[in-house]
């Protein structure tokens, strides 16, 4: 597979940060914008605000994406050689991290059409092998886990399989046709998210949603022989609840147990993420949060994963946008 970017780094978590243009809603307020990237790893905060002593105001990452780059450039930088490793066998998570209306679902869906389209492409120069797609689809709103791909409302459960880890019981996965069935598939799933959405008052900024690849293939040459040569990994696409979530449950008083709660998820992802990115010893919290123990496979071992950063350029956002610089360098 020929990556895009982040040569040879298989160790480690590939972090980038994506800044998107101001709004139009911004533009008007007459707001600046406080965040430059000034090469291609390097994001500064150049503001005539006073700085705040002992607060850095120069960030490096993998990449950093100017506000004019295209979701196809953060795409080959900042995650295409991570997705991609999922026709080698090896499994992979996407992270979109960052506060709401930062970008996170314009980013996320672009990078998915993306991979599928390279998933296709590979498969068709590999005649040798033959090669079965499996989609499924969850979303994760205050520890509860619902099917984005079936009308039945139900909480899905965690299961704990000897053999294979955390198993999502009764989890809907359809076997793809072609790239327009994952494309009704993934409208399906947009959908169910906007029922769930008006139906329980909730909000979209609240909640995880894991869209979930799965690649088994074989040499042809084997078929129905052994199955020696046969290789089956996942590639996850996540767009996580709106960051701001995660500070909020750390504040306190009445809202703190709401918060919590909410955020039970993002918060041990951001455990686990850090631990994962100081080497594998010691306990990892994997078990802590629904999403963590999920994407368990796809995060740490042998899997790669990659997480993006969004953020938006505004004055009015600084505070959150700090707090996703300083959770992209936790990361890296
Ligand atoms: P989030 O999912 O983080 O809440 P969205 O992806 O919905 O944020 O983005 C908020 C708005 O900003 C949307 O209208 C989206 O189209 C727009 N937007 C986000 N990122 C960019 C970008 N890089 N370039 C242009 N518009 C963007
Ligand atoms: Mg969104």
């Amino acid at each position: 597979v020929e990556g895009g970017g982040g040569g040879g780094k298989t160790e480690k978590i590939l972090v980038s940060v994506r800044l998107r243009p101001l709004s139009e809603k911004e533009v008007a307020r007459g707001e600046p914008a406080d965040w430059e990237c000034i090469n291609d790893t390097t994001i500064i905060f150049r503001s005539s605000l006073p700085e705040r002593p002992l607060l850095p105001s120069a960030y490096s990452f993998d990449r950093v994406f100017r506000s004019d780059c295209t979701t196809k450039e953060v795409y080959e930088w900042g995650a295409k050689e991570v997705a991609l490793s999922v026709v080698s066998g090896i499994n992979s998570s996407i992270f979109a991290y960052g506060q709401t209306s930062s970008g996170k679902t314009y980013t996320m869906t672009g990078i998915t059409e993306y991979t599928v389209a390279d998933i296709y492409e590979y498969i068709r120069r590999h005649e040798e092998r033959a090669f079965v797609l499996k989609f499924a689809a969850m979303e994760i709103y205050n520890e509860v886990v619902k099917d984005l791909l079936s009308t039945d409302d139900t909480p899905l459960r965690l299961l704990d399989d000897p053999e294979k880890g955390t198993i999502i019981e009764k989890l809907t996965e359809e076997t793809l046709r072609d790239w327009n069935h994952l494309k009704e598939l993934i409208s399906v799933c947009e959908a169910q998210r906007k029922v769930g959405e008006t139906l329980l008052n909730e909000n979209s900024s609240r909640s995880h949603q894991i869209l979930r690849l799965t690649i088994e293939s074989s040499a042809r040459e084997f078929l129905g022989k052994d199955n020696s040569s046969a290789l089956v990994a996942s590639v996850n696409f996540i767009d996580l609840a709106g960051s701001e979530r995660a500070s909020q449950a750390l504040s306190v008083g009445a809202r703190l147990k709401e918060g919590c709660h909410i955020n039970r998820s993002l918060l041990t992802l951001g455990t686990v993420i850090r631990k994962l990115s100081k080497g594998r010893n010691g306990h990892i919290p994997y078990r802590d949060s629904k999403l963590t123990r999920i994407l368990q496979p796809s995060l740490g071992g042998n899997a790669r994963t990659a997480i993006i950063c969004t953020m938006s350029p505004a004055r009015s956002h600084i505070e959150q946008s700090r707090n996703t610089l300083l959770f992209a360098s936790c990361a890296k």
